[in-house]
């Protein structure tokens, strides 16, 4: 991602939202943030929006607000940021890695038995790279078993499968406004969509110190503002992101006829009804990764790895996993996946190259 070249194009618009929060001086929770909230909630389609410092404290707060308990089981995935686990363990939750299924995504009819056999009191699941799957399965397992489910939808903005968003068939979803995210702020932000009044009270008194309405302290909170002027910037692009959308997705059409004749690498998968918002470009070049990954990296291209490891095989998580428990699609998915540059101010010319030193590439 090349935040500079954003910065550049849209200089006069970011430096006027500066100037506008620097002087009216309410550089937290200002009005800009009630603003960017009513916007999302509209993005979304639910009826609340809660900003708040980072989709890692916006997990944390929708679980507990949600009602998890300490010592609930949460199944989450194997292949996915650690932030979609460790608000999980904040709230003293033991997660319960789920392997890989098709693709990137979390092995749904996994998590369904887990939640049919009553081994889990909730579910994270993480919508990756910025395509929604189908959680229906999972959702009305979940409703049925009286099982708490949350959506990671950090990647996932704008994201929606046979018209429904994130945030529609769960408790709540999260939102992240990480730099690298496709809305990111130019610092750290991101909030809870919901449809439950309930989480939506208990979170806004979780973000400050407990605080209610009426500036009592009712429990023991959190300091987790977003500053103004990261909320005006993140509703600025925002209003953006369909036009920005639209050029990642021109540029994944631009990748995947380049290199669909490619043999050796597999071009990421769009489902059916899905409006795909290509966070993130990922293949998979199988045990061939690092060495194309290199050359890639002598020709002057940066790529990433999303991620390098499944969590069941971190040390920190090491104690969450059984023995029997299996993940041998999320390993091989941290050995073989490589994620392309992908943002709207890449241009075609740019896109061309790097598809053609992969096609170059001796395998
Ligand atoms: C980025 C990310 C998070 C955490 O977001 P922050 O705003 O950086 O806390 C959580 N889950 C996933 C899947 C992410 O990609």
């Amino acid at each position: 991602m090349r935040l500079d070249r954003q910065f550049q194009q849209h200089k006069a618009a970011i430096l006027t939202l500066c100037e506008e929060v620097f002087s009216h001086g309410r550089v937290l929770q200002g009005p800009e943030v009630t603003a960017l909230e009513k916007q999302l909630a509209i993005a979304m389609g639910t009826q609340h929006a809660i900003a708040v410092g980072s989709a890692t404290d916006a997990l944390f707060f929708a679980l507990i607000s949600a009602g998890m308990q300490p010592g609930d089981r949460v199944a989450v995935p194997a292949m996915t940021f650690i932030a979609t686990v460790s608000p999980v363990i904040r709230a003293g939750g033991t997660p319960v890695f789920v392997d890989a299924g098709i693709d990137y995504q979390p092995d749904i009819t996994k998590t369904v038995q887990l939640v049919e056999t009553g081994s889990v009191e909730a579910v994270v699941m993480a919508h990756l790279y910025g395509q929604m799957f189908d959680i229906t399965p999972l959702a009305e397992a979940c409703k049925s078993n009286n099982v708490l489910l949350i959506e990671d939808a950090a990647q996932a903005i704008g994201a929606t499968l046979n018209e429904s968003k994130p945030g529609e068939k769960s408790a709540a979803a999260i939102l992240s406004f990480d730099p690298m995210k496709i809305a990111g702020a130019f610092g750290s932000g991101g909030a809870v969509v919901t449809n439950d009044s309930q989480i939506r009270k208990r979170v806004n008194r979780l973000r400050y110190h407990g605080r209610d309405e009426n500036r009592t302290y009712q429990e023991l909170g959190y300091n987790s503002q977003m500053a103004s002027i990261q909320a005006a910037i993140v509703e600025f692009k925002i209003q953006h992101l369909d036009e920005w959308t639209k050029r990642r997705q021109q540029i994944a059409r631009l990748y995947k006829s380049e290199l669909e004749t490619v043999s050796n690498i597999i071009l990421p998968r769009e489902i059916s009804g899905s409006n795909h918002v290509f966070h993130k470009f990922v293949i998979n070049a199988g045990d061939k990764r690092n060495r194309l990954r290199d050359h890639l990296k002598q020709a002057g291209i940066e790529t990433m790895i999303h991620y390098g490891s499944s969590l069941d095989s971190e040390p920190l998580f090491s104690k969450y996993v059984t023995a029997r428990s299996s993940f041998t699609k999320a390993e091989r998915i941290s050995r073989e996946a490589i994620s392309l540059p992908i943002y709207p101010e890449l241009t075609d010319l740019e896109v061309s190259y790097i598809c053609e030193q992969i096609t170059n590439f001796k395998w």
